[in-house]
């Protein structure tokens, strides 16, 4: 017995998925398609992607906005979870990476919940805080370019309504946060705003060893 969290061997993280895991048959082909591609590291677990949804059904929303889309596998999470008037906008600027997600979304019949923005994603932040779009979101879930995540973050959390919360992505990225060695721009930047939210004052925080890491902050 440990009070830590496991480090999961393979035939446990198998078990969990064999005892908790209930995917539709067409997320699995997405997913199956997007391991065949070079990229298919950037893709979210199975599991992350189920308790994303559960989340997103326990605090009720209904407007998400998901910052790196990629071949859409989170989106749908997402989108299913959603009552019939709940809207996810993505945020993304590939256009190969979001056919896909596009091809996936309209045979799951969910593409009426999603709306695609197809441009940086600060941008987009930037343009809908403008447009008065500040603390009209439930759920934020950033797993985009590292380098940009405070930024992110700061706009997320001004799109919230107090009680959302923000999902952030990768912040264990591959155990190089206590790596010593590892000096890249991206490392530096999840590590900056990993040691920032530990002190932000307008959120409550939990950092869950799921996937890559994912931290959970709720607007205060
Ligand atoms: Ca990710």
């Amino acid at each position: 017995m440990s009070k830590r969290t496991l480090n999961l061997s393979d035939k446990l993280y198998d078990y969990i998925l064999e005892v908790s895991l209930r995917e539709h048959s067409l997320f699995a082909e997405l997913r199956a398609e997007t391991n065949r591609m070079p990229e298919a590291a950037m893709q979210i677990s199975p599991d992350q992607g189920q308790f994303m949804s559960l989340l997103t059904r326990l605090i009720g929303a209904k407007r998400v906005i998901e910052i790196g889309t990629f071949t859409g596998y989170s989106a749908l999470c997402f989108a299913q979870a959603l009552p019939d008037d709940g809207l996810v906008v993505c945020c993304d600027v590939s256009e190969d990476f979001t056919a896909i997600a596009r091809r996936y979304w309209q045979r799951a019949g969910l593409h009426q919940k999603i709306e695609l923005r197809l441009a940086p994603a600060g941008e987009t932040i930037d343009a809908m805080l403008r447009e008065g779009a500040a603390g009209s979101f439930d759920l934020a879930f950033i797993d985009a370019d590292k380098e940009n995540y405070d930024r992110y973050f700061e706009g997320c959390l001004e799109l919230l309504r107090p009680g959302g919360v923000i999902l952030v992505d990768n912040v264990l990225w591959g155990g190089s946060v206590i790596d010593p060695a590892a000096d890249d721009p991206d490392t530096k930047a999840i590590r900056a705003l990993n040691r920032k939210l530990a002190q932000h004052s307008e959120i409550d925080l939990s950092l869950l060893p799921i996937g890559d890491g994912l931290t959970l902050a709720r607007k205060l």
